[in-house]
């Protein structure tokens, strides 16, 4: 295995996932093989003097060494969240982590930390659908200005930084088109906006890597600043729990602590469990498995006569395929081109919506339903569904690409559906001629 792949104890990260810190002053059940689960929403306190200094050292970063935190009240801090904290901030390379409720509770806490108002976010036009809604909907009303651009054209972001941007916001792969941002090119962009400028006033770049997740892509390595994700995703990947998190630098951890304290969305602690105990330990497994499966399934759909074209990163015809080899790569350094695909049918042959209302009906392996990285291999319409915010002629779904999550179900059992409700909708070919 390459070095890349092992931790400075000479353990890689996948058996990290497995074992965790090993042992924690955040819980004191030294003899549990699994961390237990924890559900008290307010902690005894022993007297004053110690309560008082647990509000004290409140929003200071929580290791798993050294002396026991002072645990309060549960929307403050607590110990599974804490123990899944630590461990999201080792996966991604970054110094501290804040879970939240949601994935859009974490987006909007991280924007929420940098900006104020009279501050600009610029923002890859194309984004998670909720995400769009946030900067166009409610940054107008606290005062925040989004500016939108295809942060994909060199130099687009040279010329939109201000001094009174704070922000780069994106996606890579992009929700739902898979296009992938050069994380190294924004931040030579950055670094030249941010010369002298003192560091309140610096521009973070914040990447969504929920698409990629840790396994597949560490956005901090590539130059971003921030990551967020919502672990509803691959990072739970049981589709049973929803959550959130922020990877971020020490000096932004106290802001994001707090804003969860008063803004309240905090991950559930038994939320957090179940990721800490199922979804991070099998992640590795979980996305070789989807990746093995999404190469096929795209590689079918490329070939089949009723699609028109295919977006996976692991395809050959992918026109992005250098930078996504350069930017997604797994903990041994190998190619991860993740679980997701977009593609388009026929659209002069299949009506996509007909094609999808088909599959809700007659698929057994591929489900109608939003939200990915799931065990189950989940097909949707962007255009109508996740990224509807967008509003516009698009809202129809008939000229709108597919957006196809990856399971864990046999790849041909997925193909067979996907093929038989294609075929059952398919019109007869245009004679030629
Ligand atoms: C689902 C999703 C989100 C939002 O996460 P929630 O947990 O649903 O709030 C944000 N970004 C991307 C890329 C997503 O797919």
């Amino acid at each position: 295995m390459s070095l890349e792949s092992t931790r400075p104890d000479g353990y890689t990260v996948s058996t990290h996932l497995v074992h965790g810190p090993g042992q924690s002053v955040k819980w004191d059940f030294t003899h549990h093989v699994v961390p237990p689960l924890s559900s008290s929403t307010t902690y005894r306190l022993d007297s004053v003097a110690r309560g008082a200094k647990g509000f004290q050292d409140f929003g200071g970063l929580v290791t798993d060494e050294g002396e026991q935190p002072v645990y309060i009240y549960d929307r403050l801090d607590e110990p599974t969240r804490s123990i899944l904290e630590g461990q999201l901030a080792q996966l991604e390379g970054g110094e501290a982590c804040v879970t939240f409720a949601s994935g859009m509770a974490a987006i909007s806490a991280a924007l929420g930390v940098l900006l104020r108002a009279g501050d600009e976010v610029i923002a890859h036009d194309v984004l998670y659908g909720c995400t769009h809604s946030l900067l166009t909907n409610w940054f107008p009303r606290l005062g925040l200005l989004a500016v939108r651009a295809d942060l994909g054209q060199p130099g687009a972001l040279a010329r939109l930084l201000t001094p009174a941007t704070r922000a780069v916001y994106l996606e890579t792969p992009v929700n739902p088109t898979l296009q992938i941002l050069d994380l190294g090119a924004l931040r030579k962009a950055v670094d030249v906006a941010n010369r002298g400028r003192p560091p309140e006033q610096r521009v973070r770049i914040v990447v969504d890597n929920t698409f990629a997740t840790p396994f597949g892509q560490r956005p901090l390595s590539l130059g971003a600043d921030i990551v967020v994700h919502s672990l509803t995703k691959n990072l739970g990947g049981f589709g049973t729990e929803v959550g959130g998190a922020v990877i971020c630098s020490r000096d932004l951890h106290r802001d994001l602590a707090l804003w969860r304290k008063d803004f309240g969305a905090i991950l559930s602690a038994k939320s957090a469990w179940a990721i800490l105990v199922y979804g991070l330990p099998t992640l590795p497994l979980r996305m070789k498995r989807l990746q093995y499966t999404a190469a096929l399934v795209a590689t079918y759909l490329e070939g089949h006569e009723l699609v028109r074209a295919v977006s996976y990163p692991g395809l050959p015809s992918f026109p992005q395929q250098a930078l996504a080899k350069q930017q997604m790569r797994d903990f041994d350094g190998d190619f991860a081109p993740g679980s997701m695909i977009a593609f388009h049918v026929d659209e002069a042959r299949v009506d996509p919506v007909q094609f999808l209302d088909c599959i809700a009906k007659d698929s057994y392996a591929v489900t109608l339903a939003v939200s990915l990285g799931h065990t189950k291999t989940l097909i949707e319409s962007p255009a109508c569904m996740t990224h509807s915010s967008y509003g516009g002629g698009a809202a129809t779904g008939r000229d709108a690409a597919i957006r196809l999550s990856i399971g864990l179900e046999s790849p041909s059992d997925i193909t067979r559906d996907l093929d038989r409700a294609l075929r059952a909708v398919a019109r007869a070919p245009v004679a030629a001629g």
